[in-house]
This record gives structure tokens, sequence and C-alpha cells, in this order.
């Protein structure tokens, strides 16, 4: 996975495997290999482990309660997950830019593409733009890339659903 400069494929990944998560070392490699990832090393379940408690405290920025606590949150998973940056042509796909060192297990690339793409989402297009969907019961967790910036649901079912339900409250009062 090449990051953009939105770091957009990273904190899609990171929503996907928040929302559901691995249950296994070849679910959690099947679920990176199709986001577009190149696995450099076989991914065992320490990897899993790492990569669930790298969630939780991903989490905690999703439900932060203002923009400077989750500022701080992201800068404290940065300063654990990330090393200087580097070029590297390593799956010969073009040169891109790594924030972590070499031959690292998965988990450890997990937690550096994590924090960085969600630290280069929330700068490059707003750091409200992550976020639980707003329907009651969903809990859904996504990444506002939208034009507007003003995404409240995680599909078009559940903004459906919230309308209805608006609908008939008024209806009713
Ligand atoms: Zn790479
Ligand atoms: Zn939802």
């Amino acid at each position: 996975m090449h990051l953009n400069p939105y770091g957009e494929d990273a904190v899609n990944l990171a929503a996907d495997l928040a929302n559901r998560r691995p249950a296994s070392a070849e679910e959690l490699a099947d679920r990176c290999r199709s986001a577009g990832l190149v696995l450099e090393s076989p991914v065992t379940s320490q990897d899993v482990d790492r990569v669930l408690a790298v969630l939780d405290e991903w989490e905690k920025v999703v439900d932060a309660v203002d923009d400077r606590e989750r500022a701080d949150l992201v800068n404290r998973m940065l300063a654990a997950a990330a090393a200087y940056p580097r070029l590297t042509d390593h799956a010969g796909h073009g040169w891109h830019l790594h924030y972590r060192d070499n031959r690292q297990p998965l988990g450890s690339v997990l937690f550096s593409l994590i924090s960085v793409g969600t630290a280069l989402h929330l700068a490059g297009r707003g750091m409200h733009r992550l976020r639980r969907c707003a329907l009651t019961e969903c809990a859904t967790i996504f990444a506002d890339t939208s034009r507007t910036g003003r995404q409240r649901y995680c599909s078009a079912r559940c903004a459906n659903c919230d309308a209805v339900r608006r609908h008939r409250a008024r209806a009713a009062a």
C-alpha cells in the first residue's frame, strides 16, 4: 500500500479492521492483501495481538471529545509507531515513503501505517473527519472522505433509517 497524501487507504483499512476485528492471522493477512498491502513476512498470531492493541488505541482517537484530545492521542501513536520517513521501492511498484524501519512484522507495519495515515487524513481533510455512524444503534466507524465533509452516517441504509425515524417522530408529535 502506498500512503497517498491524504492517507485515505490507510485510515479506511483501520476503520475496516476496527469495525470487524480480525480473528486469525490468515484473516488479517487476507484483508491486508486485499487492501493493497504487500506482505513481506509470514503473518503470526503476535501480529493479530499487536493489531488489536493498536485498534484499541485508535478507537480512542475516533471517540476523542475534541480536536486537541484527538491530536494528542494521534501524536502519542506517532511517537511510538513512526520512524523517520524513507524512500523505498521494495515492492517494485515504484518509489514511495515508509515511516518505519525495514523488515518489520505486519503488526508494526500496521501500527505505523494506521498512525501516519490517520494523521495525514485529519491534517489534510479536517480534524472532524473521523467518527462513528450517527444512527444510535450503529457504532460503525468511518473516515469522512466526502467532498463536503459532512457525512454523518456509515451508509445510505443508516441515513434512510434515521430519516424515516425522524419523520415518524414528527408525525407522532
Ligand atoms: Zn511500501
Ligand atoms: Zn451506520
